[in-house]
């Protein structure tokens, strides 16, 4: 050990890795060109040893954090699998996320099984279909909601269910805002916890989220102070204490050298969590984007070359529809890359279905590249794969998994 990142050490640099972005090693390219000769393309790749990375890199600097993977990110079970065998807890939020879950922890006994998912599992879609309220009942599990309709539905539909509040704070400057559609006013979250009460349930927690891919640290101060005057009134007021706190997800990735580290965010909140709340408060987070995000590569290839509008335009086999459907809901912009060297011009990338919103890129900057080609885009392991569809019969990219 040298002390690396500590006592005003320069950070040391990773591997072909200027400003903290990750990107391709040379043997990862290399490997993955033999993937996509195996497999066919498009293969949609995870590498799990850097899943695991992440994990720790998170319990490292939030040590006092139980960590519930928001498996909407990604819903890939062999990822699930790599988690839960490195002791992570999970954020569902549909009933068939629970099922993924639920299926990977099968071998346990019933008794273990039920203690695990009451520990484990945060069902933290505030919104719950009264089926769905019925098949958790029996689990006793945490779930989130922030409103007197939703209390209601649980009040007789899950009644043995901890309940957690969210509360609506600011989510300005984040990637994918969430704001409008999740979360109690704070001038009105004491009320609804005193109504819960009133109604015979259990409030546990709180928790909010800062927005995905949040970059604006201050959300999260903003968010911490909001919940720790929300807890007060709430002991003044009903004499109970609440003692959860789940800080949500929004980690950022560096997709941008300007993103700052992870580093610095959990810096912070170190400090405002151990300035605001008792020694007891149990803290739970939910990072989607923040563990997978740079596990997987996706690699596609060129079926069809055009020239159009004065540039090269180049057709491969994946598309907005599919692995890129980040691109849309996300709002985050792969860049297409290209294994082979040689002058770039800038060109249009398309996917492969009959529309034209279905475009990658109209500025890649990219080799004059021949139809058999193969391109790749990195980073690309949240919200890409998971909202991909099967539109005009082309199915998702296949997934092959590294796992050294
Ligand atoms: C999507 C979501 C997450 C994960 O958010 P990231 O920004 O990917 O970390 C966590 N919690 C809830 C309730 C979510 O909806």
């Amino acid at each position: 050990m040298n002390g690396m990142g500590e006592g005003g050490r320069k950070p040391v640099k990773r591997r072909g890795n200027e400003n903290g972005v990750p990107h391709i090693s040379p043997a990862g390219k290399e490997l993955l060109t033999e993937l996509a000769r195996e497999h066919g393309t498009p293969i949609f790749v995870i590498d799990h040893e850097k899943i695991r990375n992440n994990y720790r890199e998170f319990r490292e600097h939030l040590p006092f954090v139980q960590v519930y993977y928001a498996v909407k990110a990604n819903s890939d079970p062999g990822i699930v699998r790599t988690l839960y065998e490195i002791g992570c807890s999970f954020d569902v939020a549909s009933m068939p996320e629970f099922m993924i879950v639920y299926e990977n922890i099968r071998d346990m006994p019933d008794k273990e099984r039920q203690d695990w998912i009451w520990d484990k599992i945060i069902y933290a879609n505030t919104i719950k279909p009264i089926d769905t309220l019925q098949a958790l009942d029996k689990y006793k599990p945490l779930v989130t909601f922030d409103n007197i309709e939703e209390l209601k539905k649980i009040r007789t539909y899950a009644p043995h269910s901890g309940l957690v509040l969210r509360l609506r704070v600011p989510n300005t400057g984040s990637m994918v805002e969430l704001s409008s559609k999740f979360g109690a006013d704070p001038g009105e979250a004491v009320d609804l916890i005193v109504a819960a009460f009133d109604l015979g349930l259990v409030v546990e927690g709180l928790s909010f989220h800062v927005g995905s891919q949040c970059t604006n640290f201050e959300n999260y101060v903003q968010a911490l102070q909001l919940a720790a005057s929300i807890i007060d009134e709430t002991e003044t007021r009903t004499c109970r204490q609440i003692r959860i706190l789940d800080i949500g997800g929004g980690f950022p990735v560096k997709y941008h050298p300007e993103v700052r580290s992870f580093q610095v965010l959990a810096k912070k909140l170190t400090s405002e969590i151990r300035r605001l709340f008792p020694p007891d408060m149990q803290i739970l987070a939910e990072p989607g984007r923040f563990l997978v995000a740079n596990s997987c590569v996706v690699v596609a290839k060129v079926v069809g070359k055009a020239f159009r509008d004065g540039k090269p335009c180049y057709y491969i086999n994946d598309g907005v529809y599919h692995t890129y459907s980040g691109q849309v809901f996300d709002h985050v912009n792969y860049p297409v890359l290209s294994f082979k060297e040689g002058e770039k011009h800038i060109s249009a990338v398309f996917g492969p279905t009959c529309d034209a919103f279905d475009t990658i890129t109209q500025s890649a900057e990219l080799p004059e590249l021949e139809i058999g080609d193969l391109v790749y885009s990195e980073n690309i392991g949240a919200y890409s794969h998971a909202s991909s569809t099967y539109f005009n019969g082309f199915p998702p990219a296949k997934v092959v998994h590294i796992n050294r």
